[in-house]
């Protein structure tokens, strides 16, 4: 089906967020050699969390950015959704390694989103903080599989956060038809995830001991004797007795041994003008949702009023305006009364899956640490990790070592051998969605 051309006419190429962000950061690039107790590489959520932990703490923390910005990469594009538990799902965790560790990791996780919540309150952050996010069923048998995760969730975890919604009640809320039901969490949340990280960053530059740099591309690292040599643009040596490598799937650029752990993945997004009237009616709560299949759509309601949408099966296709639109007529498959919206901005961002989807967290050796693979569920859990991290170079690494007695399953370092599994891997969760 061929779109009217007047929907993308005026569609800005950049992300809603970088559009309206409320937060203006003059950092310096790194023009000389320091020292420091902790170099914390990559300014995503990952890295300022980090940074903002050890400052805490006094560390005297220096963290370096590639780019010209901080979050300018998954961190300050993603869909916003502050969700509890993690990709591969709690059961997954009991079922491989236990209940113990999967009844601590499930703690973790709550306390990934109470961070956020914390860091918002604390530092009066500006990011349109909503409460709730809700699964809904995109097929009548789906349902079953959310009463499953309800009664488990209730039962086995002791988790009073869940409502079940069944059909009437989700189409009182949602203004689709489509759904068979939804599971609500009003733990969980959404926000404007940029002005998230750069509220928080703002905050590490606050601390006389901690020093952010842009443009500041870490090109090598050499470790010699307990002490870390940490080049920046070819040219400039940090020294730090600890590392922490925030660079998400680039960390294996850095420390080869990290690069088949993981894999890279695209995902779009669009947002639409903003819709007023009929957002009302679009989703009465406003709580962000996702949908039962394995390759789902995602989408919320922004504090004006847009519906930002992501995900969908755009895999393996290389035009984008097939790309556009595939993820329109997604959108109208839910809502065929938002036929003709304009679409405001149209974006893309990647993140790193590991092939269990269970999180990358660890260290090397004895003093760089590291956290990757949150495959796509990494705005609470960088928090986390932030902390964890942070506490582990202080001395107690009870936390990380939850983490990191996970094994995560990578993919290969090869890129092409990367590249076929990840096709398979997409035709595979294809034809479960379309059987299941
Ligand atoms: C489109 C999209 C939608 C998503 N939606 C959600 C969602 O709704 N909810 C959710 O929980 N998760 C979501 N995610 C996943 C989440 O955004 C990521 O898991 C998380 O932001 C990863 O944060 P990070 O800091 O580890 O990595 P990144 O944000 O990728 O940051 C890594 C940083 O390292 C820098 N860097 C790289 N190499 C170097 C170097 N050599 N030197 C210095 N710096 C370097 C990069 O420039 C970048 O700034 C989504 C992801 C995408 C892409």
């Amino acid at each position: 089906m061929n779109l009217d051309p007047i929907i993308y006419e005026h569609t800005i190429y950049r992300s809603f967020y970088s559009h309206t962000q409320n937060v203006e950061l003059a950092l310096p690039t790194l023009t000389e050699d320091i020292d420091c107790h902790v170099c914390v590489i990559g300014g995503g959520l990952t890295g300022i969390a980090t940074a903002l932990q050890l400052a805490k703490m006094n560390y005297h923390v220096v963290l370096l950015e590639a780019e010209s910005s901080l979050a300018n990469q998954a961190s300050g594009v993603n869909g916003g959704q502050v969700l509890n538990s993690y990709e591969c799902g709690m059961e997954y965790i009991a079922t491989k390694y236990g209940n113990q560790l999967a009844m601590q990791l499930w703690q973790l996780s709550l306390d990934a989103v109470n961070l956020i919540k914390h860091n918002i309150k604390t530092y009066n952050l500006d990011c349109d903080w909503q409460n709730g996010c809700g699964i809904v069923a995109y097929k009548a048998h789906h349902m079953q599989d959310i009463h499953n995760e309800y009664d488990l969730m209730k039962n086995k975890y002791a988790y009073d956060g869940l409502e079940l919604y069944d059909v009437q009640q989700t189409a009182s809320i949602v203004g689709s038809k489509i759904y068979h039901g939804c599971l609500y969490d009003c733990n969980a949340g959404h926000l404007h995830p940029l002005n998230y990280a750069l509220g928080l960053a703002k905050i590490v530059t606050n601390h006389p001991h901690a020093h952010i740099y842009v443009k500041s591309r870490v090109t090598a690292i050499n470790s010699n004797h307990g002490t870390h040599t940490i080049m920046v643009n070819h040219k400039h040596r940090v020294t730090a007795q600890f590392i922490v490598l925030a660079c998400n799937y680039n960390n294996g650029r850095l420390i080869p041994q990290l690069a088949n752990k993981v894999t890279k993945f695209e995902t779009y997004m669009f947002a639409t003008e903003p819709l007023n009237a009929v957002a009302v009616e679009l989703i009465k709560n406003r709580m962000a949702l996702f949908d039962s299949r394995n390759i789902m759509n995602y989408y919320r309601l922004s504090a004006d009023n847009c519906l930002l949408f992501g995900g969908g099966d755009t895999f393996g296709k290389s035009n984008l305006d097939k790309i556009k639109t595939a993820l329109y007529l997604d959108m109208l498959k839910i809502f065929p009364q938002l036929n003709g919206v304009k679409v405001q901005n149209f974006w893309s961002g990647a993140d790193s899956l590991t092939l269990n989807l269970v999180p990358d967290v660890g260290k090397v050796g004895s003093a760089i640490y590291y956290a990757q693979g949150y495959s796509g569920q990494g705005v609470a859990l960088s928090n986390l990790v932030g902390l964890i991290i942070a506490n582990a170079i202080h001395g107690n690494s009870e936390q990380l070592d939850l983490f990191a007695s996970l094994r995560p399953i990578g993919i290969g370092g090869n890129p092409l051998l990367n590249a076929v599994l990840i096709k398979m891997g997409i035709a595979y969760f294809r034809l479960k969605d379309y059987f299941y």
